[in-house]
């Protein structure tokens, strides 16, 4: 039994709670009373893992069945991975503590580009090859799905299915064939091959790839009766979808610990830049009573002190007056916080403002993203320089002295007065609080500014726009600084080695694999995080395996040419993100959901259903 070996190396190793397992609401069954084993992987340490709302979601919902057990697996730190790695011990999933080798599904979630060597390491440290085709036998069969499947392509030769979309029912048919195929003895392909008609699922070994002398792709050609496109999955109705009851409560500090509450899915403003508000669509909302239900059983099942309503933008969530009155009549009692992340400052009531009022309060922060009102039009932020104001001089007559804003380098269309439009913008947030009469007497204000490099992605307006190159947003950033005037603006960067990196891999293709599989061979992993981060050996590996890096950031696309991940659908019509594309180019602006719809297409993902409730659905 593993567990006894590694009870050895507990004291060795930093938060040894990481993993030990045994935590409330673990769930644990009987191995040989279950037709399937699902060993259910974050490729990140147990802290980010933990916190993670997909992860407690899609484990609840597989262990409600009684033929299936699934099981947590966490990429072990530095130290912990040394250790196992001289004594021959291979990765374990937490419940059981057996080897990953034993299960029968392997799955993985890829929430952010920069965790794609873990993924190879935690394969290579379970004792299995880390490509697919060296994988012969049906089991384990190794899953992706989350965010970053949108494009899988540069992950493509270690994986052999992914999961497109929404996995709550479709890892139930994926389970269904898979235990079928155990039981009637079927080999790995015609597995696959009978995965590939389940919709949502795609086989990246049965789609060849042929390239242009440009290195752009000439053509995905479907085989082994695959479809043509993999359409994704999305759930229609998220009051009915399994929900867990209880969350495990970790042993160790996580990142987000307290009940993490979901109470929508997509956002109907379409802002250019955001990848995550066109792949969740379309719109679809939970019912205030669904959503105060789940959060009190989750709050007595865990003892947890505090609820974030997370979403991609709550303040736009339709019944949140009315679920803020049901939360707050037994969480005030029951002493328990309400916290209300990604406000936007353009909806910022007093009536929210009296709420937030009555909960524990933590930072204000909001996300202008760009400096200028042209720029915000040119990214369809569609928020003004007065919102912006306004909401501040709320918010210091509410009693706030600190506010954090959010911004991006590198937009397209940027120019340096946008990037000094930042500071000036932050140096009038800071004269709103001194010519506010009901400031906070005796207290100074303090605006910190938070800059990420802009990386465009796939499914967005800006899939086919340049990077900024490393030189251009390091000057910009400097040239930020430079327009700071005063020390009650604080300014802080994204690593933007990262951002390039995020770039390359965000719009890669399949000749990425082998530089993906040569940084892990040559000691990356942990790329997000900032002292395990070997940028220089991506680079040697890029440049010893022939790759220009720039040609996957720095080059603006054709709107003809043939995208990596243009046989994946997410439901969004290529027209309408390319009208969107045009439109930033002309500073104009489209109306949220609410207002009109536009056309996105990606209700008919839901039968035509989508929550946005505007006067006329397209
Ligand atoms: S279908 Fe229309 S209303 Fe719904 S998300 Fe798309 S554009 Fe918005």
């Amino acid at each position: 039994m593993i567990i006894k070996e590694v009870e050895k190396i507990l004291p060795l190793v930093q938060k040894p709670g990481r993993y030990t397992g045994g935590e409330l609401n673990s769930i644990i069954k009987d191995k040989n009373a279950v037709k399937l084993r699902y060993a259910f992987c974050f490729p990140d340490s147990y802290e980010i893992g933990m916190s993670h709302l997909g992860i407690k979601i899609l484990y609840s919902a597989a262990n409600e069945r009684d033929d299936v057990w699934c099981e947590r697996v966490f990429a072990p730190w530095h130290d912990m991975e040394k250790e196992m790695r001289e004594r021959h011990l291979p990765l374990y999933a937490l419940e059981s503590g057996d080897p990953l080798s034993d299960f029968d599904l392997i799955g993985f979630t890829l929430q952010y580009e920069l965790c794609y060597t873990n993924v190879l390491n935690m394969l290579d440290l379970a004792g299995l090859p880390i490509r697919a085709a060296d994988r012969r036998d049906l089991t384990p069969i190794v899953v992706g799905g989350g965010p970053c499947v949108c494009n899988p392509e540069p992950m493509a030769d270690f994986f052999d299915m992914f999961m497109i979309g929404e996995g709550e029912e479709m890892q139930n048919e994926v389970f269904d064939l898979l235990i079928e195929c155990k039981e009637k003895g079927k080999s790995k392909q015609e597995f696959l091959a009978l995965a590939a008609q389940i919709k949502g699922v795609y086989v990246p070994s049965f789609y060849d790839v042929e390239y242009n002398d440009d290195l752009t792709v000439k053509s995905v050609t479907a085989t082994h009766g695959a479809p043509e496109k993999v359409t994704k999955r999305v759930i229609s109705d998220l009051d009915k979808v399994h929900y867990p009851e209880k969350f495990i409560v970790p042993f160790v500090e996580v990142v987000h610990d307290r009940v993490v509450h979901e109470i929508l899915r997509g956002c109907i403003r379409g802002c250019r830049f955001c990848q995550a508000g066109f792949t969740y669509r379309p719109i679809r909302e939970k019912s205030a009573d669904t959503v105060n239900d789940q959060c009190m059983k989750l709050c007595h099942s865990t003892g947890y002190d505090e609820i974030s309503l997370s979403s991609l933008s709550t303040s736009d969530y339709t019944h949140l007056e009315e679920l803020m009155e049901k939360l707050l009549s037994w969480t005030e009692k029951e002493r328990v916080n309400i916290a209300l992340p990604s406000l936007r400052v353009d909806n910022f009531s007093e009536k929210l403002m009296g709420y937030l009022n009555r909960v524990r309060r933590s930072g204000l922060t909001f996300a202008p993203e760009a400096g200028t009102q042209r720029l915000r039009d040119a990214i369809n932020k569609n928020v003004t320089e007065e919102e912006m104001l306004t909401t501040a001089r709320q918010a210091f007559s509410g009693g706030w002295t600190a506010v954090k804003l959010y911004f991006m380098l590198g937009l397209p269309t940027e120019t340096y007065d946008d990037v000094a439009g930042i500071a000036e913008l932050a140096q009038k947030v800071v004269g709103e609080f001194y010519t506010n009469p009901d400031r906070p007497k005796g207290k100074g204000v303090q605006v910190s500014i938070s800059v990420a490099s802009f990386v465009p992605k796939p499914f967005t307006p800006f899939q086919w726009e340049a990077q900024n190159s490393l030189d251009e947003l390091i000057k910009k950033q400097e040239h930020l600084l430079s327009s700071v005037k005063t020390r009650k603006i604080s300014v802080s960067y994204h690593n933007v080695n990262i951002s390039f990196l995020e770039g390359i891999l965000a719009r890669g293709d399949r000749r990425l694999c082998a530089a993906v599989e040569y940084a892990w061979r040559h000691g990356c992993k942990f790329d997000s995080w900032d002292d395990s981060f070997h940028f220089e050996t991506w680079l040697e590996g890029f440049e010893k395996l022939g790759i220009d890096p720039e040609f996957y950031t720095c080059r603006k696309r054709d709107f003809e040419e043939i995208l990596p991940w243009d046989h994946l659908d997410y439901g969004i019509r290529k027209q309408f993100l390319i009208d969107e594309n045009q439109k930033a180019y002309r500073s104009e602006t489209t109306p949220h959901c609410r207002i009109q719809c536009a056309g996105c297409g990606s209700n008919k993902l839901n039968g035509g259903k989508c929550d946005a409730m505007c006067k006329n659905m397209v």
